[in-house]
């Protein structure tokens, strides 16, 4: 018997074998058989390859499925990079070329397979088809997805990123009804550099390929002394440096950052800059000394500030699209800092959906309590948190869920980051003498259903707004406070009628937000009997001050670790958790994005008593815990129990 396996040659892997069975002249299969054999396999691996790749291994044909057929990248990688565009509401092809280091002509490949025409990349010695262009605008082209690149004996040659829907709309006939015409496809990236060589124009994304370059771009000339005066003003419109300004905000918004920090070093101390992500500095870049001034004075030329004015600290807000391709806001702050030198620090104002309320991250029991409560048609509801911990996000989720054609909703806020059609946003201006209070008088006299106001700090906001909801109104704020207990003392501290106060509050929402394992490269592992009996003894700590338990302690622990494993184990009770790792996902950290932790306390009658009798936050905590509530801690490691994210970022986030 002569036997040979059919390997696949990229992959090594065995896809099946050849048995050839009995030498018809009764002896051994020559040399010769064997090496006919061999190369038979070869030839069956590749037709057996092709095959796969068109039927069984991908179902839904798209358009970069080509890229997983060529091995650029596995259909694993395809797929998350699909998330990760959705996700960040960027295009596909970005998230491709810049987080999947997919190569453009691999992209072009991939796309010519799919829509069956030529690839044509950009080429930056193009010939301009003056005949052909002469009643184009780029505006067109951009908003069409095609331009016309030649006329040639086939037709004219069109350009576009997406064949399909290009032929479909039969544009590019009506436009030139007389000629044939043939069809090339391109990335998307690679038109829009086409657009700008055919119409000239800078586009930051098509002409500039990574940050380093456009560092090597900048003269250096060392001294970092910087320069003074009206040269300040020409070198921040140096076209290297405008360009690096764009490249610096549009990096950071594509890597999900919410902050930029600029921080200079006086004398030849180069500026570092940093990017806030999921809550943590990362280096970026550093500039050389010489353009601390002029990149200063760019970025409060963006933003409409005085750049003669050093010695002071200064805020503004930069409309982005104006600078470059993307519809952002930046809220900046400038700060004098030692040496004579001037830090900025820029908050990148994410004008995005809201997200949706089931979607927030919110227990199962959190989420049907919260609908329940803001469902009312009157009343107070709070968030509460530290700084960033992204209680206006969760305000503007049921913001979204109580927006309906039927209900008129009020928003004051400090800036206005999240926008939503229905709602009738108001933007704070203090410096212009509109505050919180006066935002919310008015309100109350504009036919109001619900009222949403950012922070509230004195006590003027407080009653009014007390006022406000007893008049029939649903009024929601956020608070600076830790905890939702604690959060009742402060409000009765400001002012509050206790017995107002009690009657109209519907609950208090307390929101950490924790980072989250990356999903790529967690590493699971069945809990030990040690690392279980810690986290639940954690989780149980947090009951101890309640009745239940001071009555019989022993019995309460026992039925709380029953619970969690009966809730988060398998069928025989064990538990898995997670360990970081890292990978070039989340950039060796083990972390990627964000979840938020939350404790919910409801305004029950028990609730109510307690506000009326001014009971303090322990006895508070206490009533919650026995109807139910879960604390910051504990909703954290059921989140470690569900592989979301480790006790370590839970226990960091929940210092009390
Ligand atoms: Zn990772």
């Amino acid at each position: 018997m002569l036997v040979a396996p059919i390997v696949d040659a990229k992959s090594r892997e065995l896809i099946g074998t050849i048995q050839i069975i009995n030498n018809k002249q009764g002896v051994a299969f020559p040399q010769y058989m064997e090496e006919g054999v061999a190369q038979l396999c070869e030839t069956l691996a590749i037709a057996f390859r092709q095959r796969l790749g068109a039927s069984n291994v991908l179902q839904v044909r798209g358009k970069y499925d080509g890229l997983v057929t060529d091995a650029v990248i596995s259909a694993k990688e395809l797929e998350l990079a699909q998330r990760s565009a959705r996700r960040k509401n960027l295009n596909l092809e970005t998230v491709l070329i810049d987080e999947f280091q997919v190569k453009v002509p691999a992209l072009g490949a991939a796309l010519a397979a799919f829509f069956g025409g030529p690839y044509e990349p950009y080429k930056s010695d193009r010939i301009k088809p003056p005949e052909l262009l002469r009643n184009m605008s780029r505006d067109f082209c951009v908003t069409n997805q095609w331009v016309p690149l030649d006329d040639t004996k086939d037709g004219i040659l069109v350009m576009t990123p997406d064949v399909e829907r290009t032929r479909a709309s039969r544009m590019v006939n009506n436009v030139y009804p007389k000629n044939k015409i043939a069809y090339c496809v391109t990335t998307q990236r690679e038109f829009m550099a086409t657009l700008d060589h055919l119409f000239g124009g800078a586009s930051v994304l098509a002409d500039s390929g990574n940050i380093d370059d456009l560092l090597g771009d900048l003269n250096d000339d060392g001294d970092g002394v910087g320069v003074a005066g009206d040269d300040i003003a020409s070198a921040a419109s140096d076209n290297e440096l405008v360009k690096l300004v764009n490249k610096v905000i549009i990096d950071a918004y594509q890597q999900g950052a919410s902050d930029i920090h600029i921080e200079p070093y006086p004398g030849k101390g180069k500026t570092e800059i940093r990017f806030r992500k999921d809550g943590s500095l990362t280096p970026y870049i550093q500039i050389p000394a010489s353009y601390r001034n002029a990149l200063a004075a760019r970025l409060k030329i963006m933003c409409d500030l005085d750049i003669s004015e050093r010695r002071k600290p200064q805020d503004g807000k930069i409309k982005f699209k104006k600078f470059g391709p993307l519809d952002i806001e930046l809220r900046v702050a400038t700060i004098p800092t030692a040496g004579g030198v001037e830090d900025i620090v820029m908050r990148i104002l994410a004008a995005g959906e809201p997200i949706p309320l089931d979607k927030l991250g919110l227990s199962k029991r959190n989420l049907e309590l919260c609908r329940t409560a803001v469902e009312k048609p009157y009343g107070l509801f709070f968030v509460c948190g530290p700084t960033g911990s992204g209680k206006t996000t969760t305000l503007h989720s049921v913001m979204g869920y109580l927006n309906k054609p039927d209900t008129k909703i009020w928003t004051a806020e400090d800036p206005v980051e999240i926008t939503q059609k229905g709602l009738r946003q108001v933007q704070v201006n203090k410096k212009a003498g509109l505050d919180f209070a006066l935002v919310m008088k008015a309100f109350l006299r504009a036919d109001p259903d619900i009222i949403m106001v950012g922070e509230m700090r004195d006590k003027e906001t407080v009653s009014t707004r007390i006022e406000a909801s007893l008049t029939g109104h649903l009024v929601f704020a956020t608070l600076h406070t830790n905890s939702a207990p604690e959060s009742i003392i402060r409000l009765l501290d400001m002012g509050m009628d206790p017995f107002n106060f009690a009657d109209a509050l519907l609950g208090i929402l307390a929101q950490r937000l924790a980072k989250r394992l990356c999903a790529k490269c967690k590493v699971p592992h069945q809990a030990s009997d040690a690392e279980i009996n810690a986290l639940l003894e954690e989780y149980a700590l947090e009951f101890t001050n309640t009745d239940a338990w001071k009555a019989d302690p022993k019995g309460e622990r026992a039925k709380v670790l029953e619970s969690r494993v009966k809730e988060f184990g398998d069928e025989d009770g064990r538990l898995v958790l997670h360990t970081a790792r890292g990978c070039d996902t989340c950039g060796g950290t083990g972390y990627k994005g964000r979840v938020g932790l939350h404790e919910l306390l409801i305004g029950t009658d028990r609730i109510k008593k307690d506000i009326q009798e001014h009971a303090r936050v322990a006895q508070m905590f206490s009533t919650a815990l026995e109807e139910g509530m879960r604390t910051l801690k504990q909703d954290g490691i059921e989140k470690v129990l569900q592989g979301i994210t480790d006790i370590q970022q839970v226990r960091a986030v929940c210092i009390k």
